[in-house]
């Protein structure tokens, strides 16, 4: 199958000066077209609308390629009209256009997809020129920092050019190229146009690309392309079909596991004959859940390493999707590792944290600045401290009660003993008394 990405490959080797492109002496004619416009919004991103970004990038690129000397520049819209894609064809055939230039910026369906990419006729010379033109603006754009997702071909049911703009612009002998700056909905782009001055800047670099492919010069911007070495596209005998068919090929192998922190080494294997490899991603849990999409690291080559990260506590089960440059993926094997037990840095961190707040907590007891549990053991204790005084006090209480019984009872029994001890001497007095009398009465008695 004839394929715009392998032909690419062996074009490089053949660069042609611009000027054969152009005589000298006849002024090129070029119609920029601001895709979308009026009801028909194009692509809408949260502030992103692309008929606001097309016009500007579309009025930047005229600016900028008038500057240079043979060229006259005309725009399909320059307000926000609505135009069919007929009448932007036709508006370029009425003023004579060589070329037409039609300016995008793509979205996907999961906005999973970024980079830049341009759309050619599938044939004949519409193909050799648009490719031309198209293998400097993706230079360009990959110079400026995108990722490019090629110059491609796509036929409708009927086999014809699919997008509408190309196939009416074939119709009416027109070489034409859709451009597609970038993906307006995708953050690996978003900081190319996140602001007016990067769309206008956009506009500048297609105006050069456009310079570079006609051989322009330029007093005002003192730059001179007429030797400018562009791609020699011959023109192909059949139709350049677009590539329908998944990579051909995608094998993993995992080179290297590492149980500290869960980094697993996987070397990959895939090919695409047809349109190369473009993105891939990775999944750790058998296919469950993928990562988002990578850059393929070498376009020129098959086989390629990468490591990725494994949660701990799981069985890891690795596989790859690898993308060819239409977006078609091929699943790999799957390789079954070990689990891992390692911590993650959040778990280090938490345990950690832990200690560390253990540790005050007995520092505290000591020192008094009291964390909770501590401040709790302190409550008890001082709990029991103060019972302690308080039986320490009733003892106190009992044993003051005790000794003044004691004085009591020892007072009571003085009392009686000096009571007894009275009346024994009252007693014998009173014997003494009776015995003096009686004796009074017997010494009378004899007188
Ligand atoms: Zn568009």
């Amino acid at each position: 199958m004839l394929c715009a990405a392998w032909l690419a490959a062996v074009l490089r080797a053949v660069p042609v000066c611009a000027q054969e492109q152009t005589p000298q002496g006849d002024p090129v004619v070029v119609v920029i077209d601001p895709g979308h416009g009026g009801e028909n919004l194009g692509g809408e991103y949260e502030d992103y609308t692309e008929k606001e970004m097309t016009l500007v990038v579309a009025k930047a690129m005229k600016e900028e390629l008038e500057k240079y000397e043979g060229v006259t520049v005309y725009m399909t819209r320059t307000g926000d009209e609505e135009l069919s894609l007929d009448e932007r064809c036709a508006y370029a055939e009425s003023v004579g256009a060589d070329f037409m230039f039609c300016l995008h910026f793509n979205m996907s369906g999961e906005h999973t997809l970024f980079g830049a990419e341009c759309w050619v006729s599938a044939f004949g010379e519409y193909y050799s020129k648009g490719y031309g033109f198209a293998s400097i603006e993706i230079d360009m754009l990959q110079e400026l920092g995108l990722y490019s997702r090629g110059i491609k071909t796509r036929l409708n049911d009927r086999g014809s050019d699919y997008y509408g703009i190309i196939n009416h612009s074939v119709e009416r002998g027109l070489p034409c190229v859709l451009i597609e700056h970038c993906h307006l909905d995708q953050a690996n782009d978003q900081p190319f146009y996140d602001h007016d001055e990067k769309l206008k800047a956009f506009g500048r670099l297609d105006a050069t690309a456009a310079a570079k492919y006609f051989g322009l010069r330029s007093e005002a911007l003192g730059v001179d392309y007429s030797d400018y070495e562009t791609v020699s596209v011959p023109v192909p005998s059949g139709v350049m079909r677009p590539d329908q068919t998944e990579p051909d090929v995608c094998m993993i192998d995992v080179t290297e596991q590492n149980m500290q922190n869960g980094e697993v080494t996987v070397e990959v294997s895939a090919a695409d004959y047809d349109s190369g490899m473009l993105y891939y991603t990775y999944s750790y849990d058998n296919g469950e859940t993928f990562s988002a999409l990578q850059k393929w690291p070498d376009r020129e080559a098959d086989t390629f390493r990468f490591t990725m990260q494994v949660p701990p506590h799981i069985v890891p089960q690795i596989m790859v999707n690898a993308y060819n440059g239409y977006d078609l993926y091929t699943t790999s094997n799957m390789v079954s590792l070990p689990s891992m037990d390692y911590k993650t840095a959040e778990e280090l961190a938490a345990e950690l944290a832990l200690k560390e707040a253990q540790e005050s907590a007995s520092d505290d007891v000591t020192q008094g600045d009291i964390p909770a549990d501590a401040a709790l053991g302190n409550q008890t204790k001082r709990q029991r401290e103060a019972v302690l005084r308080e039986v320490a006090q009733d003892e106190n209480e009992e044993q003051t009660v005790s000794f003044a019984y004691f004085l009591g009872v020892c007072l009571v029994c003085a009392l009686l003993v000096l009571g007894m001890a009275v009346s024994m001497i009252l007693i014998l007095w009173g014997r003494r008394r009776r015995r003096r009398r009686r004796r009074r009465h017997r010494s009378s008695g004899r007188s």
